[in-house]
């Protein structure tokens, strides 16, 4: 494992890594959110699919119902036209009565849907029926296409509110035309029973719902028949009802979904008016027998996707676990690597850079003052007397008071690529690059001044206090300079101080190859 090698210009790495966690998770709730949206949007796509599909068979059911509903009161209508032209013809005396009763007869044997044929006359007495029998009582002249007859001039025919046969109590829906005189004054009613029944029977023709509705109304909303049938239903109005108040006036055909405030089902509607007679047809699935398939499908997808996500989430879950373990584990290590790396670099009393530090840092300083022509500059330091200190006061004091000389040292360097060293013992130095000798003698001065303002009694010094001797260098290193003979020259220095009466800092001057001390500090 390469140590790292003191180098102040080095900025540190400014590289981010990867947040793999962060990553991960985001990535884990894309994929996620991904296949949710895609099933939000495959089952959005399909229940309108559904719902189209419906609306098309809604269409076409009230199409057959509406054609039916035609088909049926046109051939009854035509059947009271021809008649009614016969009747107004030729009258209704006594001497026409039988001919029209049978030929009533066969008209209602011919067409399935007839339950009767009657002629009215003017007080509403029945004259002739399809039945064998003449009804006796109170006639007809209450009923409504009586009166709309009495009161209309038109000779249309009018298709009137279901009413109960006075006949037999059958449910039948009139239809019926006015017979005038040549004149054009009234002279009665022509009118064909419908049986309610046939419609019943072609309603439940077709297959339906529990919840689904078909009805024949009148154009005004009065319900004729429908499916289910309900007696009470039955001439009740429809003309409040949506399809009435809002989607007829709109457009004569149509689909709608709508909530019934009877109970409060939701449908989808498919309703009609005819243009050949005054009636609506509509026909109604319930929303929910339209969707069940749609409602299976999309349990099912929904069940696959969430397990699907389930086993995505877990095994995000799992890796992001795993990225964390790796994490905490790496930074432990990283955390080891740097105690390593502190403990293989430092002293362990004084937290100063150690001699392998020291070393490893001149070579890196001197190619630097090489390549950039500036001077490096060193400082070698010894404690005055340290033998005595440690014999008055102990060993332990000893190292107390080195890590203050050390504290020292680290106050005085101050910039970025000094380096304070503990070189042996109670022996220190401290590199200073770009540092000329007056700056290397300034230090040193601030050095030695600093120990002496700790006031550090000291019984074997004769100044009583704890001093310091040290020996300065600086030179503008060539390139294959020897890292020995820099310390040396530093050293040399040092014993200088010491020999020309310790607590001072001395500077050593090459001149002529012979070492001397040129300056002090004191
Ligand atoms: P001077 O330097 O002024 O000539 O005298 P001195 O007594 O300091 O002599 P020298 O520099 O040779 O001192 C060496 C002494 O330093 C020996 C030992 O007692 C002491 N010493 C060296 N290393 C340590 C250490 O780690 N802890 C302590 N407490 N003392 C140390
Ligand atoms: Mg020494
Ligand atoms: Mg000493």
């Amino acid at each position: 494992m390469p140590i790292p090698i003191h180098d102040p210009h080095q900025t540190p790495g400014t590289l981010k890594r990867l947040p793999l966690r962060k990553a991960a998770a985001l990535f884990i709730v894309a994929v996620c959110l991904c296949l949710s949206g895609l099933l939000y949007l495959q089952l959005e796509q399909t229940r309108r699919q559904d719902l189209a599909n419906a609306q098309i068979a809604s269409t076409n059911l009230t199409r057959a119902m509406a054609q039916q509903a035609e088909d049926t009161f046109l051939a009854a209508d035509l059947v009271l036209t021809s008649l009614a032209d016969w009747v107004e013809d030729d009258g209704y005396g006594a001497a026409q009565r039988p001919r029209l009763q049978k030929t009533f007869a066969r008209r209602v044997q011919q067409l399935e849907q007839l339950h009767g044929m009657f002629l009215f006359d003017r007080e509403g007495q029945w004259v002739i029926t399809s039945f064998p029998d003449l009804p006796r009582g109170n006639g007809v002249a209450d009923r409504e296409y009586f009166r709309f007859h009495q009161q209309n001039a038109s000779t249309v025919a009018h298709i009137g509110p279901a009413i109960r046969s006075r006949e037999n109590g059958e449910w039948i829906i009139p239809i019926s035309k006015r017979i005038n005189d040549r004149a054009g004054n009234f002279q009665g009613v022509l009118m064909a029973g419908i049986k309610m029944a046939y419609f019943d029977r072609f309603f439940k023709s077709f297959s339906l719902d529990d919840n689904g509705i078909m009805f024949l109304g009148l154009k005004d909303g009065t319900l004729l028949a429908r499916r289910p049938f309900d007696e009470g239903l039955i001439g009740s109005s429809l003309a409040r009802g949506r399809i009435y108040q809002k989607l007829l006036p709109e457009a004569p055909a149509g689909t709608a979904m709508i909530k019934s405030v009877v109970d409060g089902v939701v449908r989808l509607y498919g309703y009609r008016q005819l243009a050949a007679y005054p009636l609506v047809v509509a026909s109604a699935s319930s929303r929910d027998t339209i969707l069940k398939g749609w409602y299976e499908r999309a349990f099912q997808s929904s069940v696959i996707v969430a397990l699907v996500i389930l086993g995505v989430g877990l095994f995000g879950w799992v890796f992001i676990h795993q990225v964390r373990d790796g994490e905490r584990i790496e930074k432990n290590l990283r955390k080891a690597q740097r105690t390593l790396e502190q403990i293989a670099t430092h002293d362990s009393l004084t937290g100063l850079a150690n001699r392998r530090l020291f070393e490893q840092s001149l070579e890196i300083e001197f190619a630097r003052g090489a390549r950039q022509s500036s001077p490096v500059g060193l400082i070698m330091l010894d404690i005055d007397f340290f033998k005595r200190y440690n014999d008055a006061y102990g060993h332990v004091a000893g190292d107390h008071c080195l890590t203050q000389v050390a504290q020292v040292l680290k106050n005085c360097s101050q910039r970025k690529s000094d380096l304070a060293v503990r070189y042996g013992g109670e022996e220190f130095a401290v590199l200073l690059p770009d540092t000329d000798i007056n700056g290397v003698l300034a230090i040193a001065g601030q050095i030695r001044r600093s120990v002496m303002d700790k006031r550090i009694t000291h019984s074997g010094s004769p100044t009583g206090y704890l001093t310091v001797s040290l020996g300065c260098y600086s030179f503008i290193p060539s390139g294959n300079d020897s890292l020995e003979v820099f310390i040396q020259r530093a050293d040399a220095a040092l014993y200088q101080a010491k020999n020309a009466g310790r607590n001072r800092a001395a500077v050593l001057s090459l001149e002529e190859g012979v070492a001397e001390l040129m300056r002090s500090d004191r």
